[in-house]
Formats: C-alpha cells, sequence, structure tokens
C-alpha cells in the first residue's frame, strides 16, 4: 500500500503540479532553499493568491539569504505589513541571519529546527522540498487527505499525532520534495475542505473514507473557543499633511510594527480609553480585527487641538502612508480617517 499511494501520487503530480513562483517543476533541480524557505513561512495562515505578490516583493528586494540578513528589521517589517502573523517577519530576519552566519541553509531537518522560528512543519517541508530529504511534511492540506485517506475519527487537534503517524507510512524515501508537495497540491485542488474530487483522485482506490461514503465529514475538528474581545481606541492625530506614527513595542500584538498611537490595548486586556491629548476629540467609527487569541473592536478618534504628541513617534506624511507598512488594523483605521 505505501509504494502504491506514493507511486500514483507522485504519477499524477507528474502531470497536475501547480506551477508557484518559488517551485522548480517535478523532475526539475532542487529549487534555492531560500526561496522554498520563505515562502513555507510565508503561506501558514494564508492563501496562495495573497502570498505571490509579497513573494515577488521580497525577491526581487532581497533576492538572496543574504541580502535579507542584512535588511534593517524595520524594513522587512513594514514590507510584511498586510500577511499578518507578524512575529513571522521578526523571526524571518533572525533566522535569515543565522543562516548567513553558517555560510548557507543547513540540509536536515533537525539542523533546520535549531534556527529561530524555525517550527516542526517548515523544517521538514525545507527538508524535503529544497534538500530531497525523507521528511514527513503535514500541513492543512495534507491533514484533510490523510485523515480521509485512513478514516481518522479523532478530532483536530487531538489527532495531529495519528495523522502524523499514518502520513509517515505512506512518504516514500525516494523524491520526498515532489511527495510533499504533490500532497499539498492533492489537498488543494481535488481533496478539499468541502467538496472533495474523489472521482479525478489518484489516491480514490485506496481511500477508506470515500469508501465510507461521506469523506467530506473528515477531519472532525474540535469546536472552537469563542475568542474574547477586546476593546480599544486608536488616535489619529494629523497636522501639516503628515499623521504621527509610532512603533509599537517589540513583544505582544503587532510588536515592533509601525502604529497609531492607542490606549494600552493588548490580547489580555482592554485599553484604558485614555486619550493622549487634551483638547476636541472627534468619533470617526470602529474597526475590528480578529487575532489569535482575540477580536480586537477599536474605536478611532481624530485629534483636532494644538498640543503635540509625547513620547517616541514621526510624523508620516498622507501622501506616502502606503509605504509606511502599517499591519492591516491599523491601515483599516487609516482608511476611516482619511475617508
Ligand atoms: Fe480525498 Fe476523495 Fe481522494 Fe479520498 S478519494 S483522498 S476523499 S479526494
Amino acid at each position: 500500500m505505501t509504494s502504491t499511494i506514493a507511486d500514483r501520487l507522485l504519477d499524477w503530480y507528474d502531470r497536475h503540479a501547480r506551477a508557484l513562483p518559488w517551485r522548480a517543476g517535478p523532475g526539475d533541480p532542487a529549487p534555492d532553499p531560500y526561496r522554498v524557505w520563505l515562502s513555507e513561512v510565508m503561506l501558514q495562515q494564508t492563501t496562495v493568491a495573497a502570498v505571490k505578490p509579497y513573494f515577488a516583493s521580497f525577491t526581487t528586494r532581497w533576492p538572496t539569504v543574504a541580502a535579507l540578513a542584512a535588511a534593517p528589521e524595520e524594513e522587512v517589517m513594514a514590507a510584511w505589513a498586510g500577511l499578518g502573523y507578524y512575529s513571522r517577519a521578526r523571526n524571518l530576519v533572525k533566522a535569515a541571519r543565522a543562516v548567513a552566519e553558517l555560510g548557507g541553509f543547513p540540509e536536515t531537518e533537525a539542523e533546520l529546527r535549531e534556527l529561530p522560528g524555525l517550527g516542526a512543519y517548515t523544517a521538514a517541508a525545507v527538508a524535503a522540498i529544497a534538500f530531497d530529504r525523507r521528511a514527513v511534511v503535514v500541513d492543512a492540506n495534507v491533514e484533510r487527505v490523510v485523515a480521509r485517506l485512513f478514516a481518522i475519527e479523532t478530532p483536530l487537534p487531538q489527532a495531529r499525532k495519528q495523522i502524523r503517524a499514518a502520513a509517515e507510512t505512506i512518504t516514500p524515501d525516494a523524491r520526498a520534495g515532489d511527495f510533499a508537495q504533490a500532497m499539498m497540491d492533492l489537498g488543494a485542488t481535488i481533496c478539499t475542505t468541502r467538496d472533495p474530487k474523489c472521482l479525478l483522485c489518484p489516491l480514490a482506490g485506496g481511500c477508506t473514507a470515500r469508501l465510507q461514503g461521506d469523506p467530506a465529514r473528515l477531519p472532525i475538528k474540535a469546536p472552537k473557543k469563542a475568542k474574547p474581545v477586546r476593546q480599544g481606541s486608536a488616535f489619529w492625530i494629523e497636522r501639516d499633511d503628515a499623521v504621527w506614527l509610532v512603533r509599537r513595542e517589540g513583544k505582544g500584538m503587532l510588536g515592533g510594527m509601525r502604529a497609531l498611537p492607542d490606549d494600552g490595548w493588548s490580547a489580555q486586556a482592554d485599553g484604558s480609553g485614555e486619550v493622549p491629548l487634551a483638547g476636541e476629540w472627534q468619533a470617526l467609527g470602529r474597526v475590528s480585527q480578529t487575532f489569535t487569541h482575540a477580536q480586537l473592536e477599536l474605536s478611532v478618534s481624530r485629534y483636532s487641538g494644538k498640543a503635540s504628541p509625547r513620547g517616541e513617534g514621526e510624523w508620516w506624511p498622507l501622501a506616502e502612508l502606503e509605504s509606511a507598512g502599517l499591519p492591516t488594523l491599523f491601515a483599516k483605521a487609516a482608511r476611516l480617517a482619511l475617508a
């Protein structure tokens, strides 16, 4: 069964692989590990369509890992703005610097794991795709395919260990990178969440969930806990066609990112509601965003007094606001202020 699943899948991949900017085609020489790593980090929690323009702009601006290692962290953070999960961008810079110091990417999963911020998934993906090392690569697409192939009834996330063990049994020794990408492609294009196209699937013959008749019910997901809703404020202070921007503290939500001043909200607590300057404030409306640990509702106000902001910050020209690298939440607040 092991070789059959891998053989059928690789045969299908040779004909149907998605062409993606960070990929080498089936059977081609291994792609640049920098491009593989960068794309895998960007693709976590994000779609291929959303990643493509960021990948193009990063690889144009920083074509090698050494170039990224030499970039100021603030510039990388600003270029990352809009992709979310900003700790990834901070870790990206740290890992690039570690790789540059080593003189290149290590090739094994274990060594890759030692790089800052490289989790089990990314290390396995880079080892397999860039270095053709046998590694069990399990992302959400692969999780779905494997849960169905083996009809795993344990709900996620508890099922992860079982899914990984099952994935291990079908991972071949040869063409490990192509196999990993073939599984991802099958999950993304054929074994989709709501509407698996079993008639087109190369693995249909060995798929237990299909034989049982209702593959779309798998994987079962444990009900999600409701996220706490946090309330906070953001402040728009404008003067001479410029707006006052600050840099958020390095740790915590949106840490290290350029931002509008706020009232101290975090994932753990509401903001104080206090305005940063005495004078007239006009309520502009509310914006909201869902983060990993909380949903944030932000009221946005505009200052129309004469006092100057205290503390560290910078007047950013309104005409160049696009290049400030504001994360999505503050970009929404800015749109409200400029509407
Ligand atoms: Fe998914 Fe259907 Fe293929 Fe099974 S047969 S892996 S459920 S697409």
